[in-house]
């Protein structure tokens, strides 16, 4: 429920409203605005409390908030979120690319890596070091050793760096080594890791889980709201369906509906969705068509030698020709490509 006072609404009256709310079980945060006072509330709000609210002298008017996904939705909060992580942002018209090996590997690795995307114009670098693995055989990446690969990258190229968190216990120390983390579609309500990250003051992707509905993905983005970070990212990453062609089935609707549900910043990840890497370049292009903020993509400097997903990792110099490719399509939607250093235009 958003309760917008009346002009020159005295503290004292703010203040008595404020208690009523609380005495409800409700709770009030304030926002002060030049010309009036408006008081957003979080709870379960019920017929009752809108209209006791209602006849108070000093309350101008007293809007429900309908959806269940308050802090994300767009009722709540009008205007556009823009992330910011270092110099890059999410949600404004910057189209900010992150991309990089699925998975932290060796030190060569890693920053062969970096020096790669960093000469081909991108500016976040993304790797997981610790690997949602289906198989409990397969790499289960770095850990910590893999963290500090990727501060040395941060040190020695000014490139951002972006990871996975799975467990609550490593939030706090990735957040200490990176720029930005993330949450996977394995973890996507993993009510626990949502609530952590919700405490960290780091921009937050959280990826849509694989069978997961446009409401639940919001609702575990309104964890991470709820706990005090305003930073989230949202990322379609392609849910499973019937179809087997390709690994999953990229919902570019889910694009089109969040900007429309929610005012946080949206971005794709053309990789997982695919599952292969012929099509990562038209679902790329297709993601910058329907709106999204970014990409999040895979790119390996020998894909043959990956030790996860190589099968939909890019080469180098494929991923080059995607930025050129993306150029007049981010520009058609008055969109700008994020590049290295400045935006090369
Ligand atoms: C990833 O981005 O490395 C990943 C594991 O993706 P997802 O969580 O979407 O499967
Ligand atoms: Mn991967």
């Amino acid at each position: 429920m958003i309760i917008v006072l009346k002009p020159k609404t005295k503290k004292e009256e703010i203040d008595e409203v404020v208690d009523k709310i609380k005495k409800r079980g409700l709770k009030p945060t304030t926002f002060e605005g030049v010309e009036r006072t408006v008081i957003h509330v979080l709870g379960e709000v019920k017929e009752d409390d809108a209209n006791s609210m209602k006849s108070v002298s000093c309350v101008e008017k007293v809007v429900r908030i309908m959806k269940p996904y308050k802090l994300a939705s767009k009722e709540h909060h009008a205007q556009q979120t823009v992330v910011k992580a270092g110099d890059v942002s999410f949600g404004n018209s910057d189209f900010t690319i992150i991309a990089g090996p699925c998975s932290a590997e060796s030190e060569k690795q890693v920053m062969e890596s970096a020096k790669l995307l960093k000469e081909i114009g991108i500016r976040v670098m993304r790797a997981s070091v610790f690997k949602p693995r289906t198989s409990p055989y397969s790499f289960q990446g770095m850990g910590i050793e893999g963290l500090k690969l990727l501060k040395k990258v941060r040190d020695e190229t000014g490139l951002l760096v972006e990871t996975e968190v799975m467990d609550v216990r490593d939030v706090p120390i990735a957040a200490e080594y990176v720029d930005i983390v993330r949450v996977g579609a394995r973890n996507m309500q993993n009510f626990d890791l949502l609530k952590e990250v919700g405490k960290i003051n780091k921009p937050v992707i959280l990826k849509r889980g694989m069978a997961a509905t446009i409401k639940e993905f919001l609702m575990a983005a309104e964890y991470i709201l709820m706990n005090g970070n305003k930073n989230v990212i949202l990322c379609e990453r392609g849910i499973r369906t019937f179809e087997t062609a390709y690994r999953n089935t990229l919902d570019l609707a889910a694009v089109a509906i969040l900007k429309k549900e929610t005012h946080l910043p949206v971005i794709v990840d053309p990789s997982h969705a695919a599952g292969r890497r012929d099509l990562v370049n038209s679902l790329s292009k297709a993601s910058a068509a329907v709106g999204a903020d970014g990409l999040l993509v895979e790119m390996h400097p020998n894909p043959e030698e990956a030790s996860s997903d190589g099968d939909q990792s890019l080469y180098p110099e494929q991923l080059a020709d995607l930025l050129k490719e993306l150029k007049p399509i981010c520009e058609a939607v008055g969109k700008r490509i994020v590049e290295n250093g400045a935006n090369k235009g």
